[in-house]
């Protein structure tokens, strides 16, 4: 049996101090950590607690924009009048993700930095993972890859990010605020989450002990032309297959600028800049978003298991735009 220190930290200060020491993990809500504790996953030395260190407040920001406290509920973010009048697609995300009684408890912070749930990784039984066990091998990739990714990949990782909202915050240009006792900095969510290349161990660009204070929303433009489509194998409760986070901010029927994060097909949220670019200053038709959703997609490359999900995804992308540019609410 291994022994773990559990501290409570009184303020941001102090959890930064502690979080500082080798083998620590901050925690708040939980509900993944605690989970690969239990299956053998994941062995803090030191888990600090950092639920009473504030940090949970949901505020406008001088410029127009939003602040999200890192200990902020998902189900607190997804209710708020704030972010369901501004910012729908967040809620919409937000909603699609988990089951209530997880909601409830599962942090902003932490939903970003929650961990894949590729059963290689998740299930010790199973020898072969580089992300648990670096230079063990990758099960997936010679076993079964339906929930896989299909972009992005490497000969050491396939896994797929699991968050709905990292998807939002990715179309929506949010930023991730993090704390080192050196000081603070700003990652955009282009940033935060890596490709895991020969090191698929590291999820995303924080360093040891630093924690997300914050995730800061510019100010909102895309009003209700806004969607978030989550395609999966039951309608609640389950990780997706592919979903799509859209935001137009259009002019009439012309698209002034289009946003469009895709999950569920990347170990990152993914946006394509180029495609983006495709669909600015146009008219949004079934051609154009045909010719977009091909463009998101170029050069994925799929597995016995999920090569249904590259057309799956270029047809979730033209519905997404479809309904966005409707802005129908949802
Ligand atoms: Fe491990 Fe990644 Fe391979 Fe899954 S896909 S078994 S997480 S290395």
């Amino acid at each position: 049996m291994q022994s773990i220190f559990y501290d409570r930290a009184n303020d941001l200060a102090h959890a930064l101090q502690l979080g500082a020491q080798p083998g620590a993990r901050y925690v708040a809500g939980g509900t993944n950590l605690i989970d690969l504790m239990k299956g053998d996953v994941e062995h803090p030395v030191r888990l600090v607690d950092i639920n009473r260190i504030g940090l949970d407040q949901i505020a406008g920001l001088p410029d127009g924009g939003l602040r999200i406290g890192a200990l902020a509920r998902n189900s607190d973010m997804a209710w708020h009048p704030l972010v369901r009048q501004r910012y729908p697609l967040l809620s919409q995300a937000l909603l699609a993700g988990a089951s209530p009684q997880l909601r409830n408890m599962a942090t902003a912070g932490g939903n970003l930095l929650q961990r894949t749930r590729c059963p290689y990784f998740t299930d010790t039984a199973f020898e072969h993972c580089n992300k648990r066990a670096p230079g063990s091998g990758c099960g997936a990739l010679q076993g079964y890859q339906r929930m896989h990714a299909v972009l992005g990949v490497s000969g050491a990782c396939i896994a797929v990010h699991p968050s709905d909202m990292a998807v939002a915050l990715a179309a929506l240009d949010a930023v991730v605020v993090a704390a080192l006792a050196g000081g603070e900095r700003r990652i955009a969510m282009a940033d935060f989450h890596r490709l895991p290349g020969d090191t698929p161990q590291f999820d995303t660009t924080l360093e040891r002990g630093e924690m997300i204070t914050a995730i800061d929303l510019p100010p909102p433009r895309f009003g209700q032309h806004v969607h978030y489509l989550k395609l999966r194998d039951r309608a609640s409760y389950a990780f997706a297959l592919v979903s799509v986070a859209v935001a137009l901010e259009m002019d009439g029927a012309t698209v002034r600028a289009g946003q469009v994060a895709l999950g569920g097909v990347a170990h990152k949220p993914w946006r394509v800049a180029a495609a983006e670019a495709l669909l600015a200053g146009q008219p949004l038709n079934n051609e154009r978003s045909r010719q977009f959703a091909a463009r998101v997609m170029e050069g994925a490359h799929g597995y016995p298991d999920n090569q249904f999900k590259i057309q799956l995804a270029q047809r979730a992308i033209v519905r997404a735009l479809d309904t966005a540019a409707r802005g129908e609410r949802t």
